[in-house]
């Protein structure tokens, strides 16, 4: 793979370049196609995409030559989901081999857990009267495998609740009964079929699992072991304090920093492409380790 904007920066940690190295498409449970995303990316200056959906790596053909078009680099990436300790954790895969037959026969397999689970939500929503929860979910997943926002959609649309928010808090979110994540493979499985693929490993959102800072150590800690290499410092909007706090776990753990948008679609909650904040000067950025 040629990095040109890498390629052109000797020195990428003062760099003002500005990598996104978060973000979905609508082969997973993004809106836009891979193509609008790598032109939207342009748009708002970004130099380094990478498109991590979930579970697929279904889209990273597309973006790869709508970013030719465009002039700028695709990092080919996917966001693992696992579990650890039983809860819900999600790993991105950074400059991965796409055509390593590990990582294939790993989306395969999250493929089925995906259809799976896609059944156990809609019994559950069945069994809390919503009828048809299955047929009317796969209505809103023209492109992708049926995921929890397609059944908000249907929620939505159904008058079950007034919008995605409301469907998340009542019925998908976590704690929920259509939060269903049990099935997932351990962190440290997915760790591996990353580096099987010859990529780097990488928590997602540490910020977001809710855990406390103790919790978050131990999955850190564990994380590395497993033979994780990164941490994702800044994920979208977030605190300077949260930035600041997982700076620190990044260093004591010894481990590089990532940042992106987790951008899912124009406007509403989530965060615009490649914008957010920078990562601190302390933090090595995990793209030094692929010069
Ligand atoms: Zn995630
Ligand atoms: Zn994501």
């Amino acid at each position: 793979m040629t990095l040109s904007a890498l390629s052109s920066d000797s020195s990428a940690k003062s760099s003002n370049l500005i990598y996104d190295l978060h973000c979905h498409s609508d082969q997973s449970d993004g809106i836009l196609s891979p193509e609008a995303l790598v032109s939207r990316a342009k748009a708002q200056n970004v130099s380094v995409l990478a498109l991590t959906d979930h579970d697929t790596v279904a889209g990273v053909a597309r973006a790869q030559q709508q970013a030719q078009v465009e002039g700028l680099d695709i990092i080919p990436g996917i966001e693992f989901s696992s579990q650890w300790n039983g809860r819900g954790v999600h790993i991105v895969g950074l400059n991965i081999d796409l055509a390593s037959p590990s990582l294939l026969s790993a989306v395969h397999q999250q493929e089925q857990q995906r259809e799976e689970r896609a059944h156990q939500i809609a019994e559950k929503l069945e069994s809390m009267g919503v009828a048809r929860a299955y047929e009317g979910a796969r209505q809103h997943a023209p492109e992708g495998v049926v995921g929890r926002p397609h059944f908000a959609a249907y929620l939505v649309e159904q008058g079950h609740c007034k919008n995605i928010a409301q469907a998340f808090k009542k019925y998908l979110g976590a704690g929920k009964p259509g939060d269903i994540k049990q099935m997932w493979p351990e962190l440290e499985e997915v760790v591996q079929w990353v580096l099987q693929a010859n990529g780097t490993a990488v928590l997602a959102h540490p910020k977001k699992y809710n855990m406390t800072r103790t919790k978050l150590c131990a999955m850190v800690a564990d994380f590395k072991e497993a033979g994780g290499q990164a941490i994702e410092v800044v994920s979208g909007k977030q605190l300077d304090a949260d930035t600041r706090d997982i700076a620190r776990i990044a260093q004591k753990y010894s481990l590089l920093g990532s940042c992106g948008s987790d951008f899912h679609s124009p406007g509403g909650a989530w965060q615009e492409l490649g914008n957010f904040p920078k990562l601190p000067e302390s933090i090595e950025p995990v793209w030094s380790s692929w010069q």
